[in-house]
């Protein structure tokens, strides 16, 4: 009789032959034995260690939504007989099956697919687990080409490797799978199907191309509420559709996919940012530098950029020098930079720093408004230093990232400390040595983190910073590099106080990542409602006829004086639309001009929520938004 250690240290026999999920409460949905994810229905063969896997936990999500997704395919097929089911995973927030159907179907059809679901899920029918050998499963499968096929690469780990195949069936239906599941439909509490997309077998263009269903699941009602609810808001939030409504850029066809252009008040927006940053950098020790565009492929090499890193770059251009290449990243130049002339370690830290626009050709899949994109600008920066300044080096990186996150109001990041990937240009000593100097710098930030193995970059070791926005969604915004690597390939040196040549180590790292990917994540986070100092338009003006629109202008004039961004309404328009426009336009404050304005010398001032304040003298209202602005404050000024 097996022994079972409990999650509460309790430990309890269990009989011969008896399921884990016999000795685990009620809700557990799943099991974890030794660490291992398996079906409540497993038989423990030895003592383990064993703990349940709630619906809520994430693990539990995992299990809910593989297993939506095994209901969804088992629909389609009741609906549509002579359906080819090929592949169906959990995603994030859901899952999707990839489907071959007899018949065209469109979004219309969801409702229908969604109501079979819930009658599979009513029937509360049990996920079976069993074995069988290849040969039985072409068997079980000879109608389904794309899990023969599956069946046929047994290596490729999507089921067990070797002769035993592992299938799930509920009802009629089976599918291959390493499971786990839930015991049964009826545990399906809370899914909805989402959209349609096309998608090839295997990613493959030369291969059918199927039809992908996407769905999503949540252990309870509320959740699936809560969530549709987050999705709504991201929409109101959109950066596309916000960058277009409150016309700060496009991305017109004739550059192609991937590359933006800024319009004139999305040039503002960009320069009060840039300006923080780079003012900031300045503060802070850093020098700046300017860099080209392009390159000869000689740099690439040295670099090893077109090793490791060719399948993200632009091809080359030629001339008589030969190839150049147009820069997916900065760090070559800024180390060009340093070796123009002998250094000394009184020269030490060196941080070169520089808003340096670069270029990737990423996958046209992979775009996605500014959130990727093939020609950004990041804030990039390369410090340079000797290895005993390195720890003090990164605490100071982590110190600059809060403030400069903090003014944006993200705080409490979630922090992740990648080590090395398998491919690599430094030697496991050199990792190990930059690994440790990340490592000791968090500790002594009293950060909390996590460890990621083999998430970093080829030439380096990495800490990321993930800040959760508005509405709670995470954005991996700062890096911080450590790389023994580059020095080393390019013989950067310095001279010690020894009076010998020795090798600095390279700090590289980007606070927002790229401009254009950070505007982005701020006009989502703001839903476009942008703190005074960002806001391209600060006071819009509405003179209420045609002869109070000269006053306007006046005091246009004098907001500009003060260095605030006025704009005056003369269209003809009634004042009731004249203000919902600026609303819309999501100007932070609003004055209407009339007679009483002009004659009294005092302002009725409407910020964006609407709150409206009478008689505040001129001179105040200047001197209120000079100061909200200037201290980069993140709520509006109230003028009782
Ligand atoms: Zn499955
Ligand atoms: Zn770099």
């Amino acid at each position: 009789m097996p022994t079972l250690t409990l999650a509460d240290g309790r430990s309890t026999e269990l009989p011969e032959g008896e399921p884990v999920g016999s000795v685990l409460p009620g809700q557990a949905i799943a099991a974890r034995v030794d660490g291992e994810l398996v079906d409540l229905s497993y038989v423990p063969p030895a003592d383990a260690k064993a703990e349940p896997v709630l619906p809520n936990e994430a693990d539990g999500l995992h299990v809910l939504r593989h297993s939506a997704a095994h209901v969804l395919a088992q629909a389609v097929c009741d609906l549509w007989p002579g359906t080819r089911y090929a592949i169906g995973p959990p995603v994030q927030d859901g899952f999707y099956y990839d489907l071959e159907l007899p018949a065209q179907v469109s979004e219309s059809d969801l409702e229908r697919i969604e109501a079979r679901m819930r009658e599979i899920v009513e029937a509360d029918q049990p996920f079976v687990r069993e074995e069988l050998s290849r040969a039985d499963a072409f068997e079980r499968f000879a109608d389904q080409p794309y899990k023969r096929e599956i069946v046929e690469s047994l290596e490729d780990g999507e089921v067990a490797g070797g002769e035993v195949v592992t299938v799930y069936r509920n009802d009629g239906w089976s599918d291959l799978c390493l499971g786990p599941h839930v015991p049964s439909t009826g545990r399906l509490k809370a899914f909805k199907l989402m959209k349609l997309a096309g998608a090839y077998w295997r990613g493959d263009e030369t291969r059918p191309m199927l039809t992908r269903i996407y769905g999503t699941a949540w252990a309870a009602p509320k959740d699936l509420r809560a969530y549709l609810q987050r999705l709504e808001e991201a929409e109101k939030r959109d950066h596309r559709k916000l960058g277009r409504e409150l016309d700060l850029f496009s991305n017109p066809d004739e550059l192609g996919p991937g590359l933006w252009v800024w319009h004139p008040k999305g040039g503002i927006f960009r320069k009060q940012l840039e300006d923080y940053v780079r003012d900031l950098h300045l503060e802070r020790g850093y020098d700046l530098v300017v860099t080209p565009h392009i390159a000869r492929s000689v740099l690439w090499e040295t670099s090893g950029h077109l090793a490791k890193f060719a399948e993200n770059m632009y091809p080359p251009m030629q001339d008589e020098q030969g190839d150049y290449y147009v820069k997916p990243m900065n760090c070559p130049f800024h180390v060009l930079i340093y070796r123009s002339q002998v250094r000394s370690y009184r020269d030490l830290p060196m941080r070169l720093s520089e808003l340096g626009t670069i270029y990737r050709h990423e996958r046209l899949g992979a775009l996605h408004g500014l959130l990727r994109i093939r020609g950004m600008t990041q804030d990039d920066s390369h410090i340079i230093c000797t290895p005993d300044q390195l720890v003090d080096e990164i605490l100071a990186v982590f110190d600059l990232t809060l403030e400069i996150l903090g003014t944006f109001g993200f705080g409490e990041p979630i922090i992740k400390l990648s080590t090395l990937p398998g491919q690599t240009i430094v030697t496991p000593e050199m990792a190990e040595k930059a690994t440790e100097a990340l490592m000791n710098a968090l500790e002594r930030s009293g950060l909390p983190y996590q460890l990621a193995e083999g998430e970093g970059a080829f030439y380096g070791p990495k800490v990321d910073f993930d800040f959760r926005d508005a509405i709670g969604r995470l954005w991996q915004l700062t890096t911080v590099q450590c790389d023994f690597g580059l020095p080393e390939r390019f013989e950067m040196e310095y001279v010690g106080q020894d009076n010998e040549r020795h090798r600095p180590v390279m700090v590289h790292r980007a606070i927002l990542g790229s401009i254009e990917r950070f505007s982005a994540v701020l006009i989502e986070h703001y839903g476009g409602a942008f703190p005074l100092w960002l806001s391209p338009e600060q006071v819009r003006l509405v003179p209420v006829a045609d002869r109070h629109v000269e006053h306007a202008r006046g005091l246009a004039a004098r907001l500009r004086e003060a260095g605030l961004r006025p704009e005056v309404d003369e269209s003809a328009e009634t004042v009731g639309k004249k203000v919902r426009a600026a609303q819309l336009a999501k100007a932070p404050y609003v004055l209407v001009i009339g007679d009483k304005e002009i004659g009294s010398g005092v302002l009725t001032v409407r910020d964006r929520e609407g709150t409206e304040t009478k008689d505040v003298p001129f001179d105040a209202f200047v001197a209120a938004l000079v100061d909200e602005a200037a201290t980069r404050r993140l709520t509006q000024t109230r003028f009782e």
